[in-house]
């Protein structure tokens, strides 16, 4: 599907999305309003792309160039990790890694790991600009589109009986950064489907040096035990969701913190995702 199209059904354009008023509530400045208020709020600050600074047709949304730079993951896709790749034999759509019997390096599911994992978004030099205005340039107005792609890739996972939890920040970096965009992408992604979440269910004990530049061991044993969950994931469904995955270490150091908490279940929605290859 051509990039433009793709972007315009997730922007709400498209046929077969509902309108993104519809789909997700008006919040900040525009809840207080109403949509007499929203319309004047619009005229005072015409709706611009959080990214390129073109007018858009509402708050929040990503113009059609700022969609285009971004590479989105789609199916045939490994119904394990979502890894996308060429799909030969449709009784077996898994990829090398889920497959494998033992542990293959960089196996992200299986028993004790997730149970399954979607990524919307290849991150690469195009998409990062997308992800790195949430993550540090204060830019939130963009959340809700985001959301409605992670509703998008992440159907299969939102399913009724499931908890969002967001992979937390440790107290102090929440402290320096403000607010952890992971829990931002979250309650977005709740307030559009529904489903509860709980970004007090996991707790980042260990304040972990940054993750960036470190091989996959080393970023294994970063995160190690650097999890905890609280009381209340006996028996529960979790979708933990983030922002990039780059190499699965700390989603899956959250999966066994939920695990060892009595988890029935613990699935993975990120953003994007480094795919080498
Ligand atoms: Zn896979």
């Amino acid at each position: 599907m051509a990039r433009r199209a793709l972007a315009e059904k997730i922007e709400g354009r498209g046929e077969d999305m509902e309108r993104p008023e519809a789909a997700y509530p008006p919040h900040g400045p525009a809840r207080a309003f109403g949509q007499a208020g929203r319309r004047l709020l619009d005229l005072v600050y015409p709706p611009v792309c959080p990214l390129t600074g073109e007018a858009v047709t509402s708050h929040g949304a990503f113009s059609a160039a700022a969609w285009a730079r971004a590479e989105m993951i789609a199916p045939p896709w490994c119904d394990a990790c979502g890894l996308p790749f060429a799909l030969t034999d449709p009784a077996a759509p898994l990829c090398m890694a889920c497959a494998a019997t033992t542990g293959f390096p960089g196996r992200l599911t299986g028993k004790g790991r997730l149970d399954r994992l979607r990524c919307a978004l290849r991150y690469d030099e195009e998409s990062a600009p997308l992800i790195l205005a949430l993550k540090y340039g204060d830019r939130h107005d963009g959340v809700p589109a985001l959301a409605r792609l992670l509703a998008r890739c992440g159907e299969e996972l939102l399913t009724t009986g499931v908890t969002l939890v967001p992979v937390p920040l440790h107290r102090r970096r929440l402290a320096a950064r403000r607010y952890n965009q992971a829990a931002l992408l979250t309650g977005a992604l709740s307030k559009l489907t529904g489903l509860p979440h709980d970004a007090r269910l996991l707790a980042r004990l260990k304040a972990t040096p940054k993750q960036k530049g470190l091989s996959p061991a080393a970023r294994r044993r970063n995160v190690a035990g650097a999890f905890a969950a609280r009381r209340g994931a006996e028996a529960g469904r979790f979708v933990l969701v983030d922002d990039v995955l780059t190499s699965g270490a700390t989603l899956l150091s959250c999966a066994r913190a939920l695990r060892r908490a009595g988890a029935a279940e613990v699935t993975a929605l990120t953003l994007a995702r480094v795919v080498r290859g």
